[in-house]
This record gives C-alpha cells, sequence and structure tokens, in this order.
C-alpha cells in the first residue's frame, strides 16, 4: 500500500442524540487515494460527505476505524492536507495576499518565502493584480479562488474540496472547474491527489476519475464508478451522458423507502425530506403535461427544470412517499392518484393531498390523532420535537417539522403559528 496517500477502513461516525442514543453517520467507509487521481464523494445531502472530510482534514475524531495519510494515523490536522471550503471562509478585514499567506503561518517559514509562495500560488490560480484587494471587492467567483490559493499554498499532498463550487452562479463555476481541471492535467499544482465532494452528478463526471457514490442514513459507500474519459470530458458525449444517467439511476434506487400500499402506519421516524407543497404540485403537473405526459427520464427533466440532483431528489423523494409517482431505473411516473390530483380542480387536490398525507406519511396521522386527543386541540412543538429526536439528529428533526408543518397546512390537515411555537387543529370538529 506504499503508494496510497490517503488509506481509509472500516471508519465509522456517530453522533449522540438528545435521548442519550447514538445517531449512525458514516458507517463501513473504505478509501483509498492514490497519487494522481481526483476521487468524488457523491451523495445527497445529509449523506455524511462532509463530516468525512473533517475527519479526514483531522479536525475531529471519527467514532470507530483509521485514517492513514502517507503510512500514518490522522489524529489531528496534518500539514500536507489542505481544505477548499464551499464557503469560502475567508478574512474580511484581511487582503487577498494575506488571507493566502495565513495558509502558510502554522509552517514557521522565513517572511521572504511566505511572501513568495503565497505571490506564486496566487499567479497560479488567477489572481494576479488582486493581491491588495478586500474579499467585499471580489465577486464570489474570485473569493473561491483566493479559497484555492489558501488550500494550495501550502503544497499538500492532498486537497480535499467541499463542495467548492456550489455557492457559485452556474457559469463562474463552471469556468473554474475548467481552470481547476486544466492546472491538475497540466501537472501545475502543487499537489498530487483530490477528494472531491459533491452533490452534482455532472460535476464528479466531469472531474473524477473514480466516483464513490454514499448512501444516506447512515453514510455508506454503496457503489463505486470509474471515469475512464479522457479529460478535457464533454458534456454532450454520449459516453458521459451515459454515465450520468447510470448514476442517476443508481441513486433513485437507494431512495426513502415506498410506502407499501395498504401498510399500517405505524412509524413516525422517516425523516422527510425539504419541500413545499407548491413546489409538489408544480413539479407533478410539469409530468403530468407534454412533453412528458406522465413519465420521464429523471436526468432530462431536471435538466429541462434547470435543477441539480439535490433540488430534484427532495421532490422526487416526497412525491413518491406520497404514491403520487413511482421512480423506477431512473425514470418517474405518475401514478393514478398523481393524475387524479393533476386533474382536479383546488379543492378536490385539497382532499387528495389530504388523503394521501394522512395514509402515507404516518407523523402527519400522528400530529393530527394527538391533537384531536387534546382538549383545546392544540400542542407545543416540543411534545413532537422530544419525540422525533429520540430517532434522528436536530437539523433532520427541524426539516422534518417544517415539511409536515408545510404539507399540512396546504391540506387543511393541521396548522403551526411560528410565534408561539403550537401546533393546532385546523378543523377542530
Ligand atoms: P453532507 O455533507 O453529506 O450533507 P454532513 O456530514 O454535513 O452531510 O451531515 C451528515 C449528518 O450528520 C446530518 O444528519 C447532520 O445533521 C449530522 N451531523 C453532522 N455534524 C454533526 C454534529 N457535530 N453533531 C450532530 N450531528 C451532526
Ligand atoms: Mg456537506
Amino acid at each position: 500500500m506504499s503508494t496510497a496517500l490517503l488509506d481509509i477502513h472500516a471508519l465509522r461516525q456517530t453522533f449522540p442524540k438528545a435521548d442519550g442514543g447514538e445517531l449512525l453517520v458514516l458507517d463501513g467507509i473504505e478509501l483509498q487515494l492514490v497519487q494522481g487521481q481526483i476521487v468524488g464523494l457523491l451523495g445527497r445531502t445529509g449523506s455524511g460527505k462532509s463530516t468525512l472530510l473533517r475527519a479526514i482534514a483531522g479536525l475531529m475524531r471519527p467514532s470507530g476505524g483509521t485514517i492513514t495519510y502517507l503510512g500514518q494515523p490522522v489524529l489531528a490536522p496534518a500539514p500536507g492536507i489542505a481544505m477548499v471550503f464551499q464557503g469560502f471562509a475567508l478574512f474580511p478585514w484581511l487582503t487577498v495576499l494575506e488571507n493566502v499567506q495565513l495558509g502558510l503561518e502554522a509552517l514557521g517559514l522565513p517572511e521572504t518565502e511566505i511572501r513568495q509562495r503565497a505571490l506564486a500560488a496566487i499567479d497560479l490560480i488567477g489572481l494576479d493584480g488582486y493581491e491588495s484587494a478586500y474579499p467585499r471587492e471580489l465577486s464570489g467567483g474570485m473569493r473561491q479562488r483566493v479559497g484555492f490559493a489558501r488550500a494550495l499554498v501550502v503544497h499538500p499532498n492532498i486537497l480535499l474540496m467541499d463542495e467548492p463550487f456550489s455557492a457559485l452562479d452556474v457559469l463562474t463555476a463552471e469556468t473554474l472547474r475548467t481552470d481547476f481541471l486544466e492546472l491538475w492535467s497540466d501537472g501545475k499544482l502543487p499537489i498530487k491527489g483530490v477528494l472531491l465532494v459533491t452533490h452534482n452528478i455532472e460535476e464528479a463526471v466531469l472531474m473524477c476519475d473514480r466516483i464513490l457514490l454514499f448512501s444516506s442514513n447512515p453514510g455508506r459507500i454503496i457503489r463505486e464508478i470509474a471515469v475512464e474519459l479522457k479529460q478535457p470530458r464533454n458534456r454532450l458525449d454520449p459516453h458521459f451522458r451515459d454515465l450520468v444517467e447510470k448514476i442517476y439511476v443508481a441513486m433513485t434506487a437507494r431512495t426513502a423507502t415506498p410506502p407499501r400500499v395498504g401498510a399500517v402506519a405505524t412509524s413516525i421516524d422517516t425523516i422527510l425530506p425539504r419541500v413545499s407543497a407548491n413546489l409538489l404540485s408544480g413539479f407533478i403537473e410539469t409530468l403530468a403535461a407534454e412533453p412528458y405526459s406522465g413519465k420521464a427520464d429523471l436526468p432530462v427533466i431536471a435538466e429541462l427544470l434547470h435543477m441539480e440532483a439535490d433540488d430534484l431528489f427532495p421532490v422526487s423523494d416526497a412525491l413518491q412517499m406520497l404514491n403520487l409517482v413511482e421512480v423506477e431505473g431512473g425514470d418517474i411516473k405518475i401514478t393514478e392518484t398523481g393524475k387524479q390530483f393533476v386533474e382536479a380542480g383546488t379543492d378536490d387536490r385539497k382532499k387528495i393531498f389530504q388523503r394521501q398525507l394522512l395514509s402515507y406519511v404516518p407523523l402527519a396521522a400522528h400530529i393530527r390523532r394527538v391533537l384531536q386527543e387534546r382538549a383545546n386541540h392544540v400542542a407545543p412543538k416540543s411534545r413532537f420535537f422530544d419525540e422525533l429526536e429520540d430517532h434522528m439528529g436536530h437539523d433532520d428533526v427541524e426539516q422534518t417539522l417544517r415539511s409536515v408543518t408545510a404539507w399540512a397546512r396546504y391540506a387543511e390537515v393541521f396548522a403551526y403559528d411560528d410565534d408561539s411555537q403550537t401546533f393546532s387543529l385546523e378543523n377542530p370538529t
């Protein structure tokens, strides 16, 4: 294993839950990074990708397993591993040069060398002439270039990138990706290997030599996909499209367990995707209409709606949970009920949505039942929050409650008041 820059074995990560139990976030992670490769970690939001990068960066200790960097266990931040963050993380009161130099401070180099190396990194990444500018004077793309320069200036063996393009507009992101790949392919970057975290399938296929697909809850590597296309890659190349399609299929095959028709709703611990009722009805209308007429290829409909995987999956998951669509083999297909929903008028739509919600989303039925049983038909948020926190993490509880509330409001099943933080029945009678 002497060629591996990084070797991760049986990595496990749990976080404590409110009830004293454990939330399993990463499980059984095996990963090797060898010299000369860009390896993509592709998964949905919440699949533990950032957690994994933080562990590799030595910013936290994993609960189990080992992380080995050049034969040594990673127990603290290693000088040969640098990270580019999604949110730039620049210091607003420092100039570009000062921000980049900051990356070198820990190395204890002479001042002239610090300056030289910082200027070289700035030059390399296309920021020449901006040395004395402040972050607020720069566009998002330029700011992220500073983020790259600060990571590269240490000449790390491994560059970790956590969704580095996702805060940028489409064109800026593509320019920066292209510039990065060109420097990488030309051997101009002072790095040996890259781990790129992304939720964007096309970005992974564009940039990576290998892609590791993550499942959610807990995050596990479910599949490894080699990308053997030559750089620079063309998004329109049929081989490129085939790979994108293949990954879509793999990722949708692992969506939230589809509800079994007729199953008794007893469990409330399903994390609900964050999507508004408006987006749900808008999407299903689009799917029902021409040119899809009720059935579409997920990557195709995603592209036409200018949605990325992360925007689309919550929608398809939610519609699937509500039994308004079926997803199989990368295709999304409207159900009979879904058709009825689209064809119905406003009032009937509400009724259909209400029926689906109460039949297939146990949490909605549960909240309604609790409210019905209470004399004044009111219950504090904490009543449900505490209950859910036994099953999922704090952020997931927030998201799940927000989603069920939005859907229930649309269906007029129950209401929630933000000021008093209480749920109440819309129509107690
Ligand atoms: P990703 O980057 O794939 O979106 P994250 O690694 O950020 O996923 O988070 C994975 C899961 O771990 C989420 O459910 C998140 O709420 C939980 N999580 C992350 N960090 C912590 C923490 N410090 N304490 C508790 N839960 C956490
Ligand atoms: Mg993340």
